[in-house]
């Protein structure tokens, strides 16, 4: 059985470089779930590696033929959402599906499948620590930044609803530690 593993975290805080370095531990049999988004690609971002890129117009129209397990509109104008038919190519394949996925979007997931889930929210080690990083990411305009450190602030009041928080201060460690629940929930 496949199983899905959901990792939500304030943008900015280090998923994403999380999410790759578990990618490439084959032993936990991970494949990453490539969500839609009406959002523009950000640097070097691809159809189909990232992101399925829409429209605004063709993500209605995702919505309105029932093709999405969740969706959510995370920023303004700017929706994000899991498709069916991913889940289940993924499902199909007898992987265990990787899941980023904003807090409301995973909470979603957890009651479409639940028992087959384990849901994990990443913390950065502080505020201040957060804008530094969305800083040095560089790929967010001032105004962008001050966005996500305000969803931010909303997220984190979702995380005890999560089955596991981490908290990414030391890269390593925060690794090795989501890679044990991973570990622990797909023995089971
Ligand atoms: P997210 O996917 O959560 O938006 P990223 O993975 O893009 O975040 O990380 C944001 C920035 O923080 C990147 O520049 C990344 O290199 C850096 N970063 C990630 N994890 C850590 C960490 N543990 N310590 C310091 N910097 C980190
Ligand atoms: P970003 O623009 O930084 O790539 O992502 C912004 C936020 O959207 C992140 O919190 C990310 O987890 C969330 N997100 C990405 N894909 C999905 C999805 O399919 N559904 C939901 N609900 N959120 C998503």
């Amino acid at each position: 059985m496949s199983h899905l593993i959901l990792i939500s975290a304030p943008s900015g805080s280090g998923k994403s470089t999380v999410i790759k370095q578990l990618m490439q531990d084959e032993s936990l049999r991970l494949s990453f779930s490539i969500s839609a988004t009406s959002r523009p690609p950000r640097g070097n971002e691809q159809h189909g590696v990232e992101y399925y890129f829409y429209t605004p117009e063709q993500f209605k129209q995702l919505i309105a033929e029932d093709r999405l397990v969740e969706y959510v509109e995370v920023y303004p104008g700017k929706y994000y959402g899991t498709l069916r038919s991913e889940v289940d190519r993924l499902a199909s394949m007898g992987r265990n599906i990787l899941f980023d996925v904003d807090a409301v979007g995973a909470m979603r997931i957890q009651e479409a499948y639940r028992d087959k889930v384990v849901s994990i929210f990443l913390m950065p080690p502080t505020f201040a620590e957060l804008r530094r990083r969305l800083e040095s990411r560089g790929t967010e305009s001032p105004e962008l930044v001050e966005e996500r450190m305000r969803r931010a602030s909303y997220e984190i009041n979702f995380a005890e609803q999560f089955d596991h928080t981490v908290v990414n201060d030391d890269l390593k460690l925060c690794v090795s530690q989501v890679a044990k629940i991973i570990r622990d929930t797909i023995s089971q």
